[in-house]
């Protein structure tokens, strides 16, 4: 049975992904912060192996990373993130901002760096990272979030460059859009339940080719535009 590997597991998005999985049988590896606070997590029936994973440790990330070196990985799912202040122009919060960026953007290239050996040794070798329409460029309207926003616009910009420099180990790389899904996250009046959005993803995720690689895509299965 194939393996997913992915961050910020203890709630929302992230634990939707892996009920999903495990309920299709795979073996999943599920990164978050507090393993002893994760009960609705370890509870999911299947074969789940929570790891204690803050993405902006490295040590934590890298000791994860040994303990299953002989372990391919084929789906690697960059799924922690955090929103940041909710600050419009003129009142940033440059201390929040960076740590924005430290857990959305480096955490998330840090844990690409430490599994692309595990990917590159699976039969997959998927790469997802969970990026938003609010990181669209072309879909800025509305200006703000300022923090949030150009976090995932560099994870676009990751999902572009891993899609060239990872493209010879045969590893495809896309960026996801979830939908605004009801989450701590997105809130009690969001469009879809984190089962909608996953159920999306799935689709898209699940019959990637390697024609794909390097693009975006919404939860609904159209692409998105940079
Ligand atoms: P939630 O706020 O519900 O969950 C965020 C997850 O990220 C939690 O598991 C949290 O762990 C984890 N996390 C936060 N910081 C770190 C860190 N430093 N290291 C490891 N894990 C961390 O959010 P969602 O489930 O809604 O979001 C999941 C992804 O989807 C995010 O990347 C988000 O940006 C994206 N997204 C969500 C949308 C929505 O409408 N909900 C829309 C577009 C994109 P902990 O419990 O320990 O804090």
């Amino acid at each position: 049975m194939p393996t997913l590997l992915i961050t910020g597991a203890n709630r929302g998005i992230g634990l939707e992904f892996v009920r999903s999985y495990a309920e299709s049988g795979w073996c999943v590896h599920a990164c978050c912060r507090h393993p002893d606070k994760a009960k609705e997590l370890k509870e999911i029936p299947g074969d789940v192996n929570v790891h204690r994973v803050d993405v902006t440790d490295e040590l934590q990330v890298a000791n994860v990373a040994r303990s299953l070196r002989d372990q391919p990985i084929d789906l690697l799912i960059n799924n922690a993130g955090i929103y940041g202040p909710r600050t419009g122009f003129g009142e940033q919060d440059y201390q929040a901002w960076s740590e924005v960026l430290q857990v959305n953007v480096i955490g998330l290239m840090r844990t690409v760096e430490r599994f692309v050996e595990h990917v590159s040794q699976s039969e997959l070798k998927r790469i997802v990272n969970i990026s938003s329409q609010l990181g669209s460029i072309a879909r800025n309207r509305s200006g703000a979030a300022y923090p949030y926003r150009t976090s995932k616009a560099a994870v676009n910009m990751i999902t572009k460059g891993l899609s060239e420099d990872l493209e010879e180990k045969g590893i495809v790389v896309i960026s996801v859009h979830p939908g605004w899904v009801q989450t701590d996250m997105g809130g009690v009046k969001a469009e879809i339940t984190a089962e909608e959005s996953v159920a999306g993803l799935r689709a898209i995720i699940d019959n990637l080719t390697p024609e794909q690689s390097g693009h975006f895509y919404s939860y609904d299965g159209t692409e998105m535009p940079w």
